[in-house]
């Protein structure tokens, strides 16, 4: 099922890992899984998974150990597991699901004997919910599932992680780490911190209440995950605070050139420029549905580390990896590439 993985570790049943443990376990996967709530230990339990006391458990029964807890305190688990590792190449493979991967990355170059061993990863899925309670173990089904794979990581243990999220129904894109916290600044961060913004607006008891009783869809979209805990949004902003601060400026540009146009005082709007505003922004949404709808016509692959990493550039995406030794230099892949002709 997880290419050469039989047991997956997880550390931290949450939203995440506890949907990727739910998924498995209901797939026929043996997870062995460590979290700190007694209570979501005997639900853990109930539902099929092997939970042990502690990390260095977790990492002694686990080909893969997949890391799924905040984004604060990834780094101390992280040492945990590199206290807990055998050395050589019988060690397991260990990924994380953290959304910012710049912090971790440096954590594991630093903490681990063999960092080859850590597979940077985070799934493009989620909830406004939090915790074992909001698990659902059809979370990951057609999200995407990034993987890094910057050198040191190891080409045979990119593989493992990637058999992992394509087991659980993710396409998985290959991404650097650098250009993948700037891309997720973009497109998850940055709408974390509008939604906030926004929502913010309408906190205040005098003078909302009228603006409250018409809320209406496009409110609610716009502000939906700012419902969730705000310390989910708050370590994403702080952990990926550079790459989110180019893209809050490259916003508020966008945002002044509207004002812009629309003038001020008794100067008219520049109605001209106002429709090609809000014309840019429906330009911006085709685009991203286009990418969305495209037919995704498979094919296989024999792909080294740079042609992974262009293929994630153009929007590819791998959706079946056979195993590999660690220390392949290519690996055999089915992907989903726009940048081939059909
Ligand atoms: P979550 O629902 O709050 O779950 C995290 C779990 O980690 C908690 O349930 C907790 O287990 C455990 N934990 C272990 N050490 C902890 C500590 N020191 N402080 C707090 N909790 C600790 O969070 P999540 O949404 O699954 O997020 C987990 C990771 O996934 C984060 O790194 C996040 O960046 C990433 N991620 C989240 C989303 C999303 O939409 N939520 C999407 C993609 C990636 P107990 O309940 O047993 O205490």
């Amino acid at each position: 099922m997880t290419g050469t993985s039989r047991t997956i570790g997880i550390v931290g049943l949450g939203l995440i890992g506890g949907s990727l443990a739910r998924d498995l376990v209901a797939r026929g996967v043996d997870v062995v899984a460590t979290t700190r709530s007694e209570a979501t230990r005997a639900d853990a339990a109930d539902a099929g998974i092997t939970v042990v006391g502690d990390v260095r458990a977790v990492v002694g029964e686990a080909e893969l150990v997949v890391l799924a807890v905040p984004l604060p305190a990834l780094s101390e688990h992280l040492a945990g597991v590199a206290a807990a590792l055998p050395a050589g190449a019988r060690s397991p493979t260990v990924t994380d699901v953290g959304s910012v991967k710049g912090p971790v990355t440096a954590a594991a170059a630093s903490a681990l004997a063999d960092p080859s061993v850590f597979v940077p990863g985070h799934p493009m899925a989620g909830t406004e919910h939090q915790g074992w309670a909001a698990a659902d173990p059809h979370l990951f089904e057609e999200r995407r599932w990034a993987l890094a794979l910057d050198p040191p990581v190891a080409l045979g243990r990119w593989a493992e992680a990637a058999a992992l999220a394509t087991a659980v129904g993710s396409e998985v894109v290959p991404v650097d780490v650098a250009g993948h916290d700037e891309a997720v600044a973009l497109v998850s961060h940055l709408p974390y911190a509008l939604a906030a913004a926004a929502a913010s607006l309408l906190r205040s008891d005098e003078g909302t209440g009228l603006a409250r009783a018409l809320a209406a869809g496009s409110f609610a979209d716009l502000t939906r995950v700012a419902g969730g805990h705000p310390t989910l949004g708050a370590d994403m902003a702080v952990t990926n605070r550079r790459a989110l601060g180019s893209q809050m400026e490259a916003l508020s540009g966008t945002l002044q050139d509207l004002a812009q146009a629309l003038g001020s005082g008794d100067a008219g709007a520049d109605e001209e420029a106002v429709a090609a505003w809000f014309s840019a922004g429906r330009e911006g949404r085709e685009a991203l549905e286009a990418a969305r709808a495209s037919p995704g016509v498979r094919h296989r692959a024999t792909l080294d580390r740079e042609g992974l990493l262009a293929l994630g550039r153009r929007g590819g995406r791998v959706v079946g990896v056979a195993p590999a030794p660690p220390a392949a230099e290519e690996l055999d892949v089915t992907t989903i590439d726009p940048g081939r002709p059909t």
